[in-house]
């Protein structure tokens, strides 16, 4: 996809703008604080209708105004409009594509088929294991018909048994949720174990070519593979068939039971899924989370946001946007260098990048269109 026209109006500090994006990209070179995320957060909203730095949706609304509005244009296989728009005082969201309102927000989502690289982007691997359940779930979301809806029925059983469980309801009424926590639970395992046996063997191979040597490897631990003594159960029942892990879920819930109703909270399910990154070091895994180093860190989340990008090419057939917050700043230059030669050897989407200096966005950007950004406010 390619953005051609964004309209940005009180989102953060960008004031009422209209930009005309080339089709090729852009790199955009201002000084710290001066606006330089608040665009790429701005074009990624258009994607996902929400912050990818996690914030809420008051405080992208610029201090001093009520509301935002963004608008953004896209050509793809068909040219698409996607806009949305937040009221802080009424607390309201409105999303449309092509000028109709969206009914639900999840019939809008993912029309612009954007990926954000961002420094932050090492927590993925340096924190716990609810920031890559994150990662998967918006990734699904964005690109699997169906996650969705699965991942919101999920959620609702499991708050419904849990409300259950802590006020010490009868044992009949934490088990009504059961059956729609089981249901719901086995689509969201499985559509994630799905993408991960998928994208296992690219993404060590996207990190062997950015560092010339790491040995990372994804894997997917869905809790419901942990045995009740914590032995691993076969791999196998994730893939294909829903109806096991449905059935392996269920015997999950008979086995915690107890403990549920003793700790007033469900046990068992894939909110407790890990997607295991690990580093081969002389024979052995050791999680890259602890035992990463800082540089191996990064690039193992650089890998995860390449085989994004990927999903978003398999998936949508069409080449995705690649937002670079100043993605690679604390990469050394071997490493960015490799990471540019992937991303233009996948494909040769649109580009929009952000650097504090002309010297970092000519490595990674060469002959992008430069705009500058002070205060808010683009010079293209
Ligand atoms: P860096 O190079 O340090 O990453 P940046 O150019 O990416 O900087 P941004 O994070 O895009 O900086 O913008 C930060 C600026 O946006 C700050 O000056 C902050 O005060 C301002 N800002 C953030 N939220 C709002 C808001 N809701 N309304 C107005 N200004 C805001
Ligand atoms: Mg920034």
């Amino acid at each position: 996809m390619v953005l051609r026209e964004l309209e940005l109006r009180h989102f953060r500090n960008l004031g009422v703008q209209e930009l005309s994006f080339p089709p090729e990209g852009v790199a955009v070179i201002g000084d710290n604080a001066q606006g330089k995320t608040n665009l790429l957060e701005a074009i990624y909203y258009l994607e996902s209708f929400r912050s990818f730095r996690g914030a809420g949706d008051g405080e992208l609304t610029a201090f001093s105004e009520e509301v935002f509005y963004l608008k953004g244009s896209v050509d793809g296989d068909a040219p698409t409009t996607v806009s949305a728009g937040f009221d802080r005082r009424r607390r309201k969201k409105k999303v449309s594509v092509n000028g109709s309102d969206a009914l639900r927000l999840s019939s809008a989502l993912g029309r612009l088929g954007a990926v954000v690289f961002s420094p932050s982007d090492v927590e993925l691997v340096s924190g716990g294991p609810r920031l890559r359940r994150r990662f998967l779930d918006i990734l699904l979301s964005l690109n699997r018909n169906g996650y969705v809806e699965a991942l919101a029925g999920y959620r609702k059983a499991l708050a419904q048994r849990n409300a259950a469980l802590k006020a010490n309801a009868a044992a009949a009424a934490v088990r009504a949720w059961d059956e729609g926590l089981v249901g719901h639970g086995a689509r969201v395992t499985r559509m994630r174990h799905q993408w991960a046996t998928t994208w296992s063997a690219p993404f060590a191979s996207y990190c062997a070519s950015i560092s010339g040597c790491d040995r990372v490897a994804m894997t997917y631990r869905p809790d419901l593979g942990h045995g009740g003594n914590g032995a691993r159960a076969g791999e196998e029942a994730f893939g294909a068939d829903e109806d096991q892990v449905r059935e392996r879920f269920r015997s999950r819930l008979a086995e915690s039971r107890e403990t549920d109703v003793r700790r007033g909270v469900t046990t068992t399910g894939p909110h407790r899924d890990e997607l295991l990154l690990t580093i081969t070091s002389r024979g052995r895994s050791l999680p890259a989370r602890t035992y990463g180093s800082g540089g191996q860190r990064r690039t193992a989340a650089l890998a995860l946001r390449l085989a994004e990008a990927a999903t978003i090419r398999q998936e949508r057939g069409t080449e995705p946007i690649l937002l670079l917050d100043d993605a690679f700043a604390e990469l050394d230059e071997g490493r960015s260098r490799q990471v540019m030669e992937l991303l233009g050897s996948e494909g040769t989407g649109q580009v929009v990048l952000t650097a504090p200096k002309e010297s970092d966005a000519r490595l990674r950007g060469p002959s992008l269109e430069r705009w500058r950004i002070r205060r808010g406010v683009i010079e293209a």
